[in-house]
């Protein structure tokens, strides 16, 4: 079965005005399907497709060498997409087991927004920013260049914000650091606490 591009589950306009509806739109129906294609086109008639994306992220150095890049590209693409818009939900306060394991690591949930931003913006280039859980179970927060997966590092993703400018720059051109305190008051921290139970 080839990969497909799911729907949101929420409306384009949902974030506003934090996230404005047409970059969702685009940002889903072009930049999210294209990476869908192009994985789809580069597996098409190996057995590869028929496996979850995740799957082949997590093993990239046992891929057909003349996937491997494709599908890092690509398949990188289509699964952070996909878990980043999961992620996304206005009016949810970070409670529970995330915050209490936020707060042992790094102090309080503003010292963790912090250094999340610091991270987000001085990410240079395209990339995404993320919090994981390294080999030990413990929460880190990581750069990967281009569509890196956390999950090509043996890392497993819990929250992830997409700093590619594409993810940002009708509503905020060059000024990164305002697109990730607007993406701070859309964190699906529901979301986020399934993503660390499910560790
Ligand atoms: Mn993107």
């Amino acid at each position: 079965m080839p990969n497909e591009l799911l729907e949101l589950g929420y409306s384009y306009d949902a974030l506003e005005p934090f996230i404005d509806a047409r970059t969702m739109e685009i940002h889903h129906t072009k930049h999210h399907q294209g990476y869908v294609d192009k994985l789809n086109k580069a597996l098409e008639g190996t057995k590869l497709q028929d496996k979850p994306v995740e799957d082949l992220l997590k093993d990239v150095n046992n891929l057909p060498q003349d996937k491997k890049q494709a599908i890092i590209n690509n398949g990188g693409g289509h699964a952070n997409h996909s878990f980043f818009w999961k992620s996304l939900k206005k009016g949810t306060k970070a409670s529970g087991e995330i915050l209490q394991a936020i707060e042992k690591k790094f102090g309080s949930i503003d010292e963790f927004k912090e250094k999340f931003k610091e991270a987000a913006t001085t990410l240079f280039g395209s990339g995404w920013v993320w919090l994981v859980l390294n080999e030990k179970k413990e929460l880190e927060i990581l750069q990967t260049k281009n569509q890196g997966s956390p999950l090509s590092e043996n890392k497993i993703p819990v929250l992830g914000l997409d700093v590619w400018e594409h993810a940002y720059y009708l509503k905020y051109q060059n000024k990164r650091p305002e697109y990730v305190d607007a993406f701070f008051n859309v964190i699906n921290w529901e979301q986020v606490n399934e993503n660390f139970k499910a560790k």
